[in-house]
């Protein structure tokens, strides 16, 4: 058994190794990938359950690499995590999701967008200063942007996490929990936390109508957080049966590959038109 133990590590290691080198050359490309336009933003929509109505999205970054094609966030937002270019990145995120926000405004499109935002972001004591510049630069109304945070990101320093949620709650922007479930954020911490939505992780609800374990947990955290006043977003909705369930049990709003993957915003819009939401 030790043995078998001390080859896996053996394999682990060397995969490790490959790793590095790759990550050693996508941490030189990314810095330079911002600059040259590489990145870009996917849009997913959050169909309000009760009016039935798709009133927000949620921008989700790709980089289009010249040889690599399409690399999805969880290959390089984790090195940008590491390498500091987080602020870089989330500035240009939210910069070009206002834009998207702007031009659909311009075509009568009113649709809310939330931004994804990393524990770097929140480290970073001029971040809320930033947001709350940008959003009065462009004119954009406050309430327009809602900003997701993983439990884990303020888990991990809970106190400036605190602080900074604050202020921009103060000033109206809307703040969602994601990924909730998946951290270790206790009942008391969530509390403390001035936020609007909790976002169920997508584990829990992938299999939501075979796995009676999922409905036990969704089902509470619900109750738990419609006694807190907080609003409920389920991820990974992918059959009717999970949305149905989910609506009949007052969830509030649902996103998931049954209804729309994250797609440019162009599709986003053509789907929009077609599916009459
Ligand atoms: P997330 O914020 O939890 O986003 C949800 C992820 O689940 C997205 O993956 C989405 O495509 C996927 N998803 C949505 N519905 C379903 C479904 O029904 N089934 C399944 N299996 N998956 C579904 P994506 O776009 O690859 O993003 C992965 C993660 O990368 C995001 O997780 C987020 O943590 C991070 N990320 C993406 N864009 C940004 C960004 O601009 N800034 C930051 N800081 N993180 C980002
Ligand atoms: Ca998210
Ligand atoms: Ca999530
Ligand atoms: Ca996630």
């Amino acid at each position: 058994h030790a043995k078998k133990n001390k080859l896996e590590q053996q394999i682990y290691n060397q995969q490790i190794d490959v790793n590095t080198l790759e990550r050693l050359q996508l941490i030189n490309e990314l810095k330079s990938a911002i600059q040259h336009g590489e990145l870009v933003l996917f849009y997913q929509p959050k169909l309000d359950l009760t009016l039935n109505k798709v009133t927000h999205v949620e921008a989700l970054v790709r980089w289009l690499h010249p040889d690599r094609g399409m690399i999805p966030p969880d290959e390089f937002i984790p090195i940008a995590e590491q390498m500091g270019q987080m602020n870089a990145l989330t500035r240009w995120v939210m910069n070009e999701a206002i834009d998207q926000y702007l031009s659909w405004k311009d075509q009568g499109i009113d649709l809310g967008i939330a931004i994804n935002i990393s524990a770097e972001n929140l480290k970073d004591t001029n971040f809320c200063q930033y947001v709350l510049d940008v959003i009065s630069d462009r004119s954009v109304p406050i309430e327009a942007l809602t900003l997701e945070i993983t439990e884990d990101a303020v888990v991990s320093d809970p106190e400036n996490a605190i602080k900074q949620l604050r202020v921009l709650k103060q000033y109206g922007l809307k703040l969602s929990i994601d990924d909730y479930g998946t951290g270790y954020s206790s009942l008391a911490q969530l509390k403390q936390l001035p936020v609007d939505e909790l976002k169920i992780d997508k584990s829990f609800v992938q299999n939501l109508m075979v796995n009676l374990d999922d409905q036990i947990i969704v089902n509470s955290t619900l109750q738990l957080a419609h006694s807190l006043g907080l609003r409920v977003v389920a991820e990974g909705i992918e059959d009717e049966g999970a949305l149905k369930w989910l609506a009949e049990r007052g969830c509030e709003m649902g996103q998931g590959y049954y209804l729309s993957k994250p797609a440019d915003a162009d599709t986003l819009v053509a789907w929009l038109v077609n599916s009459g939401y």
